[in-house]
């Protein structure tokens, strides 16, 4: 069997630590010490640094149950304390907590104190609403500053949230509300999307309302409704209740009781880039003490100067940890913007960063190649001077689009951290560490200090230098997925069974480990080509394509192929500023398919290369290459439910018959 994935790209670029960053960077290699000495010792430590337990634990790891894991478990904490009123406590009311910017232009700035009062009266309304420890609340929110209230109000009274990003359909907002049978739905009467109103309620309505056999959702004891756009909504009175009503009738006095570390603290569904979203379930304890240590020493906080800003909805796992828990937990000052990055015009990310000095800044890989595409005069007409950190996370980050972003966005200057993490993950498991890793562009890098990370063959063999093979955990991490829910055996099918005799955590991601040890991910399992009998990853002929002048975005799949058993075949966006002297798609595709040969061999050359003005992506970014093979072997296009545009695959289709 070849149980490896061919390495075919060459990448050396590399950027060593700027000195004066390394003097004041929160990151020392001390931590890579300590963790290598005693690992569980390590996370103990940084725990109670890290955390407020109201009962300290006394217990690190309890892993007798694998894997099903338990960390600090003995130990109480309430998670709502650790993200408010500790900073308030400790004297940093007046701290702005958040910079919210509306979509329309609207703002506001609400400080740590500010933040603590809010959500000490939407708990006691909540608990007003019959919502006790343990019950799930659904949230259907726009990127407003009450979803993360609405957030860490169900955490402060243990109860569980499931957040449903706000562009999900009707179906979908049912499909999570029936899983987890949640009790409350909380939800605006409609967000800013692209410069209008884009209604949510009439979705929540239709969602309860649905019946495929088994009557409406029976589950749902109360809407509560934010208003937010300001658009006529339908109302169901005794079930739903205006928010601003109801927390106008409850006190802002609320003691936040401590709740054991194992205690649920959220469902969240995957992205849905492979198949069918899975309902993971994250506790309190391991998932906030990864959360914080990873957000302070990947962004290289420094909570008293810096502002943060993670572009990401709550609606994904990157909006948990990098807008609300990791964030708030460690008191700093972030921005979160409601609407679209091309609002009104295509610069709005710059302004807001122009606008708030914006120093730390998390995108991903999606956005960031959008905007190559738009031209660099577009941030160039704006000052990001304040930026002194960059982050990418979701896809692999090719490295034609991480130097543009480091040179473009960054000025040449500053860290790009590439940070390789699932939802089921909960937190980030490898990145470089500013100030100390030496960056190379397209590659995640290190295991974390605390993380332990491998590249295997499928027997569960490390892999040789510059060989690529399966991404696994090998040691359980405090903020790993307790399971899925309601799916005890899908959790363990899913990702354990794989390596069962060695105990691996598998990811499902490809990846190789170049001469120096470092990971580069090579994009998902499922999506590795055999042509020829060589295993070709997608990340590695993208990133080819990419580096091609013409090409602003590419994805490639593997299509049934008579002599080669698999053939590449690849879809590609053309920069806006190369459409008018492209030549036909004939000889585009003639162009790039030499490119790819040349850049990275003959193996890897496209059978066939289209020209399309859009690929399929999820509602968080991703590339969906599944339906782009069933479009390649001419099928039927397979399940499109998380597709952010379904229309995206007819044209697709249209373009390659
Ligand atoms: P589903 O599991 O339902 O198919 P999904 O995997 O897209 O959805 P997420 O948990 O949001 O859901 O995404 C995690 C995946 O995103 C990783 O497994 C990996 O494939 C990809 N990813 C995230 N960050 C990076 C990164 N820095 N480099 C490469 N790939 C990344
Ligand atoms: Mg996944």
């Amino acid at each position: 069997m070849v149980d490896t994935i061919d390495n075919l790209l060459h990448e050396s670029r590399r950027f060593p630590p700027d000195e004066a960053f390394s003097a004041h960077a929160v990151a020392t290699p001390a931590l890579y010490e300590e963790a290598a000495k005693d690992r569980l010792a390590f996370w103990a430590a940084q725990s109670r640094e890290l955390l407020h337990w109201s009962k300290p634990f006394t217990r690190t790891l309890d892993w007798s149950n694998a894997p099903f894991a338990k960390w600090f478990d003995d130990g109480e904490l309430n998670v709502a304390y650790n993200c408010l009123d500790r900073h308030v406590l400790a004297g940093n009311g007046d701290r702005v907590a958040l910079y919210w910017e509306g979509e329309p232009g609207d703002s506001r700035a609400i400080t740590y104190a500010e933040l603590t009062a809010e959500v000490k009266k939407a708990a006691n309304l909540l608990t007003a609403l019959g919502v006790e420890a343990g019950d799930r609340v659904a949230i259907y929110l726009p990127m407003i500053p009450e979803a993360i209230v609405a957030m860490l109000a169900v955490a402060r009274i243990g109860a569980v949230h499931s957040v449903v990003f706000g562009g999900f359909s009707a179906e979908s907002l049912r499909a999570r509300i029936d899983d987890a049978q949640a009790k409350l739905v909380i939800t605006a009467d409609g967000g800013w999307r692209k410069g209008k109103v884009a209604p949510l309620k009439p979705a929540v309505d239709e969602a309860i309302a649905l019946d495929h056999g088994d009557g409406p959702a029976a589950s749902v004891e109360h809407v509560l409704v934010i208003k937010r756009g300001e658009n006529d909504v339908e109302w169901t009175p005794g079930r739903d209740l205006w928010w601003h009503d109801e927390i106008a009738q409850v006190s802002d006095e609320h003691t936040a009781k401590p709740f054991p570390a194992e205690h649920p603290l959220f469902i969240l569904y995957t992205s849905g880039t492979t198949g069918k979203p899975k309902g993971i379930l994250h506790t309190s304890g391991g998932y906030l003490t990864q959360a914080a240590y990873t957000h302070k020493n990947v962004f290289d906080l420094h909570p008293e100067s810096d502002v943060y800003w993670s572009t990401a909805d709550i609606g994904w796992i990157t909006g948990h940890t990098y807008v609300v828990y990791g964030p708030l937990a460690n008191g700093a000052t972030e921005v979160i913007y409601e609407g679209t990055p091309e609002t009104p015009g295509p610069g709005r990310w710059w302004d807001i960063i122009e606008k708030y000095k914006v120093s730390l800044f998390y995108a991903a890989p999606t956005a960031i190649r959008g905007f190559m595409k738009q031209g660099r005069q577009i941030p160039q007409a704006r000052d990001l001077s304040s930026l002194r950190l960059l982050g990418s996370v979701g896809e692999p980050i090719n490295p034609e689009a991480w130097i543009w972003y480091r040179e473009i966005i960054g000025a040449g200057r500053t860290p790009v951290v590439d940070t390789w993490w699932q939802t089921e993950t909960g937190a980030i498991m490898v990145s470089a560490l500013p100030g100390i890793t030496t960056l190379k562009p397209g590659s995640a890098q290190v295991p974390l200090p605390g993380i332990s990370v491998d590249v295997v063959t499928d027997a569960g063999e490390p892999v040789g230098p510059d060989e690529g093979g399966l991404l696994v955990i090998t040691e359980p991490w405090p903020s790993m997925a307790r399971g899925i829910w309601g799916d005890p055996d899908r959790f363990i099918s899913t990702y354990w069974e794989m390596f069962r005799d060695k105990g691996y955590y598998f990811a499902g991601d490809g990846a190789r480990k170049d001469k120096d040890g470092e990971i580069w991910l090579l994009g998902r399992v499922d999506d590795v080509m055999n042509v020829s009998g060589h295993r070709l990853s997608t990340a590695e002929i993208e990133s080819a394509l990419v580096a091609h002048p013409l090409t602003a975005e590419a994805a490639v799949v593997g299509a049934a192929d008579d002599t080669t058993g698999q053939a590449v075949v690849a879809f590609v966006i053309i920069k806006d500023s190369q459409r008018a002297n492209t030549g036909t798609p004939d000889e585009v595709a003639v162009a790039l398919r030499n490119h790819v040969a040349q850049q990275i061999g003959p193996i890897a050359r496209p059978r066939q290369v289209f020209v399309v003005n859009e690929l399929p992506k999820t509602r968080s970014g991703k590339i969906m290459r599944r339906l782009l093979r069933d479009v390649a072997e001419g099928r039927e296009v397979g399940d499109t439910t998380t597709l952010a545009d379904t229309a995206v695959m007819q044209v697709i289709a249209t373009a390659v018959k």
